[in-house]
């Protein structure tokens, strides 16, 4: 596959985040696309569990590696975490913010798809492949998506948002909310 923001060839590399399969294209973008066997559902349910690590970096690494308490978190929180963990262990945020660009499947260009049903895909390369981009880009299918992991700025706007909000303040677990 090819990265959608400038069509540069994808590798895989492993991340922390379980529910996501990593890869960084060859102009070092970092991209993410969500593993269809995990469920979408995306609730709160992690106030009062604690796992039983120690150190930043490991406790980190377990909550969004051990898919038993991944599950118990939203994807958003955990872009947030998978950055943290990211800085703690001194690798690099993106730095660029998404753009439809390229064909995931063959790298030609994306040209919009006019359509007026929201419900229809609304990108297309000269091969007649056809995306949604909403948030990230989706196969028509919907069986396969892409998103580019989180630069700096986002990291700290998502931080601040968390922190500031008294309702997250009310599901995010006491573990989790020191570490951020
Ligand atoms: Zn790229
Ligand atoms: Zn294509």
């Amino acid at each position: 596959m090819h990265c959608h923001f400038c069509g540069g060839k994808l590798e895989k590399v492993e991340i922390g985040d379980v529910f996501f399969e990593g890869s960084i294209c060859q102009n070092g973008h970092q991209i993410s696309s969500r593993l269809k066997k995990y469920s979408q559902d995306e609730y709160w349910k992690a106030k009062g569990v604690k796992v039983d690590k120690s150190g930043k970096a490991e406790i980190l690494r377990e909550w969004l590696g051990n898919p038993d308490f991944r599950i118990k978190l939203p994807d958003q929180f955990c872009e947030l975490l998978r950055a943290e963990l990211d800085l703690t262990i001194g690798n690099q945020l993106n730095t660029v913010i998404s753009g439809y660009n390229n064909c995931p499947m063959c790298s030609e260009k994306l040209n919009p798809k006019k359509s007026d049903d929201v419900w229809v895909a609304n990108a297309e390369c000269k091969n007649g492949h056809t995306w949604w981009t909403r948030h990230q880009i989706w196969s028509q299918d919907k069986s396969y998506s892409q998103q580019l992991d989180i630069t700096h700025e986002t990291y700290l706007t998502l931080r601040k948002f968390y922190k500031e909000s008294k309702e997250h303040r009310e599901c995010i677990p006491d573990q989790l909310w020191d570490l951020i």
